[in-house]
């Protein structure tokens, strides 16, 4: 048997492991079952891809997928590995090619849809082959309260009772316990060893803003990623076409995708955002499993995900190279009312409804925290990180906390005073004393809480009301206006037997300069690396586009910037670079050693 780590080293080019792939690959090599959970990014491809290189006979990949199969297939192709897929996009002609592929023992790896393989004739095939592993990808999908639900999958078990000899592995991303066990038990991998990584994303920087004028936000945001691909967010379908004409109108390439359109539309434009560079996606949730696009720079919610365990995902799409990215958050107070108001008007019951509250909460808590972003999010998934990360927009510019307990009173009798039925708007004219004719209408220039908070400005009453709303001492009435009513916890603060700190809001004023802190280009390029930079990626661009598949199956980002910064000039020293394997280096070795030496030649002259 090949060793394991020259498989990595002179197939994938990659000098060394990472994390738990080795001991995951080695036991999966001699035989052993394995549950293998590991975030986004972690590398769980090589896990059962160096162990069918290691056994003999096919591996078979169950892959939920067409997209992901594909890509996966061509990735491998270039690697000089033999792989082919089973779908149902396929032509009659091509699926029986790949079935004499199969059958006359050429195989190395065959990727299949579950319901492509439950066919019966496929599995009749398989019985009569020398068969190295299963591999089941994106295993949460046996999961039937994931919202990746996919039935094909519970009838996964067959493989276990008709191939006992051969191993198995189930891999996924989501972490969450119940799903664990459900994975566990449909797929009969009770005795399997299970191998949990850290779901921490190290590589990618969280931060939050506050909506102010979200479409101006955006778009700053924006202007440090040009030329960048990512994935902007959005609650509707209504929201993501106005986004996207908007950005499209500020000649950005942004393109949209949600359920509503038109399947050749929506598949043309998922199409574009792989293939093409620096597209801009704008989104409902309906994009994004199964996009494994590595360099993916930056993922936006321009509304507030539903849970914490949707951020993490939709967060988790960014950065897969290991290389920065960015996962940006805009969200106010009117997301609160409108998820909120959701979760109360759905059909669930009044458990259900509970624990979506709950969810929500968790998720407020998080955007409001003056504490190390990561570490909440990783404690939230049971994980406890010792330090905080120094790559979130809380450690790199620590917010100011302050006893704001008088502040919060005034806001909570403020609420009170008004008898619970106004919105944010109207409560922070009344604190700050507004002229307004509606004031007198109302009577409520006479209400004693009236031009108490002159001390602060609207900007920051704001930001109190929120942190109250994600402290639990005010909750937005489900009558869809953004009322805030005082919950029963409130009473404590109001009658002072409770101090409260909160984080410090900036003035508007200081808001805006500080909008742009934190955010830069992901890469970094500077501009005398530019030239070579921007060489390397065409020549991949031309590469890539002579057969027809994504930029990044050529070379990864990853492998570019040590090209870059390494500036190799020899074909052996272009090989020692991560992510130049064999196959590649005598391909493409020759294009890119070209754009090196004339950089070189340039910058000596
Ligand atoms: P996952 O499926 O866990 O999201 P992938 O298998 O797609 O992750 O791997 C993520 C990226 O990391 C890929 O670009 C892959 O080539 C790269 N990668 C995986 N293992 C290694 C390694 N040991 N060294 C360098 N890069 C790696
Ligand atoms: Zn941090």
């Amino acid at each position: 048997m090949q060793s394991s780590l020259d498989i990595l080293r002179h197939v994938f080019g990659y000098p060394e492991f990472r994390g738990q792939q080795q001991a995951i690959i080695e036991h999966i090599a001699s035989g052993g079952d394995a549950l293998v959970l590991m975030p986004t990014g972690g590398g769980k491809s090589l896990c059962y891809q160096i162990p069918a290189l290691m056994r003999r006979g096919t591996a078979v990949v169950v892959s939920p997928l067409i997209a992901l199969m594909q890509d996966q297939v061509e990735a491998l192709r270039q690697l000089g590995v033999e792989a082919a897929f089973l779908n149902s996009s396929q032509a009659p002609d091509e699926q029986a090619e790949v079935e004499h592929r199969l059958m006359a023992g050429e195989l190395k790896l065959l990727y299949v849809a579950p319901e492509r393989l439950m066919g019966g004739r496929l599995l009749a095939m398989l019985g009569q082959l020398e068969l190295a592993l299963f591999a089941i990808d994106e295993a949460h999908c046996v999961s039937q309260w994931g919202h990746d639900f996919r039935p094909e999958y519970r009838q996964l078990t067959v493989l276990h009772e008709r191939f006992p000899q051969v191993p198995r592995v189930a891999l996924t991303a989501t972490a969450d316990a119940p799903t664990r066990r459900e994975m566990v038990e449909r797929l009969a991998l009770e005795e399997a060893e299970q191998f949990v990584s850290s779901f921490d994303r190290p590589n990618i920087r969280y931060s939050v803003v506050h909506k102010d004028n979200p479409k101006r936000q955006l778009r700053d945001f924006l202007a440090a990623h040009r030329g960048e691909s990512g994935i902007v967010y959005c609650m509707s379908r209504k929201k993501v076409e106005s986004t996207a004409e908007w950005l499209a109108g500020q000649g950005m390439a942004a393109l949209a995708y949600h359920a509503g359109m038109d399947a050749a539309e929506r598949a043309a434009n998922q199409q574009r955002f792989l293939r093409e560079d620096g597209i801009v996606m704008v989104a409902t949730i309906a994009f994004g499993m199964g996009i494994d696009k590595p360099d993916v720079r930056f993922v936006a919610h321009l509304d507030l995900p539903k849970s914490m365990e949707g951020y993490y995902q939709e967060t988790g799409r960014a950065g897969r190279d290991g290389l920065p990215a960015q996962a940006w958050m805009a969200y106010g107070l009117s997301d609160v009312v409108t998820l909120a108001q959701f979760i109360a008007r759905s059909e669930a019951g009044e458990e259900r409804k509970r624990l979506e509250r709950a969810k929500l909460d968790a998720l407020l808590g998080f955007a409001e925290t003056a504490v190390c972003r990561r570490q909440r999010l990783l404690a939230y998934f049971g994980e406890s990180l010792a330090e905080a990360c120094g790559n979130c927009d809380n450690c790199l510019e620590p917010p100011e906390t302050w006893d704001a307990t008088e502040a919060a009173q005034k806001a909570l009798s403020c609420v009170y005073r008004t008898g619970q039925r106004f919105g944010v708007g109207h409560l922070v004219d009344v604190l700050r004393g507004s002229q307004s004719k509606r004031m007198e209408e109302l009577g409520h220039n006479h209400l004693s809480t009236y031009g108490i908070g002159q001390d602060l400005d609207d900007h920051q009453w704001r930001g109190i009301f929120r942190q109250l709303v994600a402290r639990g001492l005010l909750e937005p009435d489900m009558d869809g206006y953004g009322t805030l009513r005082l919950t029963s916890c409130a009473r404590e603060v109001l009658r002072g037997e409770e101090r409260l700190q909160l984080r410090r809001e900036a003035t508007r004023a200081q808001s805006r300069r500080r909008a742009g802190s934190g955010n830069r280009a992901a890469l970094d390029i500077d501009r005398a690396e530019s030239p070579l930079w921007e060489a390397l990626r065409s020549t991949r661009a031309r590469l890539a586009k002579e057969q027809g598949v994504p930029a990044y199956v050529i070379f990864h980002d990853a492998t570019l910037l040590a090209m870059l910064r390494e500036h190799p000039t020899t074909l052996d020293a272009l090989g020692a670079i991560s992510g130049v394997g064999e196959r590649k280096l005598e391909h493409y070795g020759e294009a890119f050693l070209e754009v090196l030496q004339q950089a070189e030649a340039a910058g000596a002259a």
